[in-house]
């Protein structure tokens, strides 16, 4: 598919709970299928330094085209997913399909970081960390340009099992990325405890802090947390000139949002960091 995404996919939302858990059965039930049928596919939203306007990654985010009923939100399906137990094989599918791309980008004279997300769930045992080894060596993708990001690290029950599981992964050469830090009940004790690389900023901050003082002030505070503490961060969903223009005056984050780019297909992401990359021969 060649087009970049003009809106969000349906999330399904219905009031009657009886469809609900059937339409949650049946989805269940075609999850295997839809892997099998190519209904899964990629698409790849830009990361983009706010200084420089250089693209220096992609976030890999799943999409699934049901054949009936049209596209279907990961925020609808990744927890059917986790409770069909079929998060392995969704992860193994993407970070194949992610690798694989990273590799196109880098064929193009990008040597852009390919990130992949991985539910914390995959973290309570060391078989994530083989999936990763074993797509690696298949893809020859360069361990040092994959990065995970780390959704709802807040579930994270079994610190000492994450961490060594975080430990084994990064060893590899991969970065770890901690995403939608400022939510859920764990995070400060995440910061401390895990070991990472990246942390990006939850778009419920992003989003607030051009009206709300408060919401500015924790952005700031995490990008001068970031500094202090040598670890990357990104503003997720920043949506407009004015969030761009407060990081701007912040200094040195990375960004992410519709206001750079919605997600993208391959090509066109590609197209995206040949675009960026002529604006900053320019500036230079
Ligand atoms: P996330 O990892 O925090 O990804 C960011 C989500 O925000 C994406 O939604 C993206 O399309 C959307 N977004 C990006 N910029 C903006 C913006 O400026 N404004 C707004 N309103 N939204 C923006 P998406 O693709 O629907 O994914 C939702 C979540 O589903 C992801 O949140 C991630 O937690 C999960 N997800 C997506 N793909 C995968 C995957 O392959 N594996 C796993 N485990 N989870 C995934
Ligand atoms: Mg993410
Ligand atoms: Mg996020
Ligand atoms: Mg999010």
């Amino acid at each position: 598919v060649e087009t970049s995404e003009a809106s969000e996919p349906i999330v399904v939302a219905t009031e009657d709970l009886e469809n609900d858990l059937q339409w949650n059965i049946s989805m269940r039930a075609r999850i295997d299928t839809a892997m099998e049928a190519g209904e899964l596919h990629c698409v790849y939203q830009p990361k983009v330094n706010v200084l420089t306007g250089r693209m220096y990654g992609v976030e890999a985010l799943v999409r699934w085209d049901d054949a009936e009923r049209g596209p279907i939100s990961p925020m609808t399906f990744i927890p059917q997913c986790e409770k069909a137990g079929r998060m392995e094989d969704l992860t193994r599918y993407v970070l194949q399909t992610a690798c694989n791309a990273g590799r196109y980008f880098h064929a193009n004279g990008q040597l852009i970081t390919m990130s992949v997300n991985v539910s914390s769930i995959l973290f309570a045992d060391l078989k994530i960390a083989r999936i990763v080894q074993d797509t690696l060596l298949a893809s020859s993708f360069d361990a040092r340009h994959l990065m995970l990001e780390v959704t709802e690290t807040a579930r994270i029950s079994d610190f000492e099992t994450a961490i060594e599981v975080l430990t084994q992964i990064r060893s590899l050469g991969v970065r770890i990325s901690i995403d939608d830090f400022g939510m859920g009940s764990a995070n400060f004790e995440t910061f401390v405890r895990l070991p990472f690389d990246e942390l990006k900023i939850d778009r419920l901050f992003v989003n607030r802090m051009v009206e709300d003082p408060k919401a500015r002030a924790i952005v700031a505070s995490l990008v001068r947390l970031g500094k202090d503490a040598s670890i990357s961060v990104v503003a997720e969903g920043v949506e407009n000139e004015q969030e761009l223009e407060v990081l701007r005056k912040l200094g040195g984050t990375n960004v992410q949002g519709y206001a750079l780019s919605r997600p993208l297909s391959l090509g066109q992401a590609v197209r995206f960091g040949q675009m960026e990359n002529e604006l900053v021969n320019k500036l230079a």
